[in-house]
């Protein structure tokens, strides 16, 4: 996919419609420095303006995803390369979201376990200040730990050892579950049975 052949393949259109950026941001609900972001190639529109986006330039979404209007002979296998590339960016970005989160996550344990070290330390001195920092570094422990969890969750798919299908539980599944890494105890919603799910990043 290439942002700045799509860019010019949207400008084009807009002006072929006699729309200003100003008109297409308006009637999306957005910045015009969002439509001249794209339009320079500097991003792509979000999925979810994408069909509208498409209906006011009259174009489809595949067209958009390709940056030029396609004849209807190489129609399907455009389509499916657009698809692929779409899914295999998703996949590359949770990747990366996932490495990003247990980088941080590991900083704020240790930066916890500091805290916690030296609030019992702190008692010597002050007993309420030492507490304070106990509860600080126990409270950044769970905070961390939730929110690891939760885009561990959005991030890609389990797959049942069992049958497996590769699914998204709940959130509050994979926040009970025992784990070791990404690995989690949970039940499928498919067959039912207990067991160690895998993250993965496809479908
Ligand atoms: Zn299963």
């Amino acid at each position: 996919m290439e942002q700045k052949k799509i860019g010019k393949f949207i400008a084009k259109r807009r002006k072929d419609l006699h729309f200003t950026q100003a008109n297409l941001a308006k009637k999306l609900g957005i910045t015009d420095r969002a439509v001249s972001k794209w339009e320079n190639g500097k991003s792509i529109p979000d999925a979810s303006l994408m069909l509208d986006l498409c209906q006011l330039l009259e174009i489809n979404v595949n067209e958009l995803l390709t940056g030029e209007q396609i004849v209807m002979k190489d129609y399907k296998k455009i389509a499916e390369q657009n698809l692929i590339e779409l899914r295999n960016q998703k996949e590359k970005a949770d990747r990366r979201l996932l490495t990003t989160v247990k980088i941080l996550a590991t900083l704020s344990c240790i930066s916890a376990v500091v805290l916690i070290l030296m609030g019992t330390l702190l008692t010597k001195i002050s007993q309420f200040l030492g507490i304070m920092v106990v509860i600080l570094g126990t409270i950044l422990i769970f905070v961390t730990a939730i929110y690891a969890v939760m885009i561990e969750h959005d991030a890609g798919y389990y797959e049942c050892p069992n049958c497996k299908m590769r699914y998204i539980p709940t959130r509050k599944a994979v926040l009970l579950a025992s784990h070791y890494g990404t690995t989690r105890k949970m039940e499928c919603p498919y067959c039912g049975k207990k067991g160690y799910h895998k993250k993965v990043f496809t479908k």
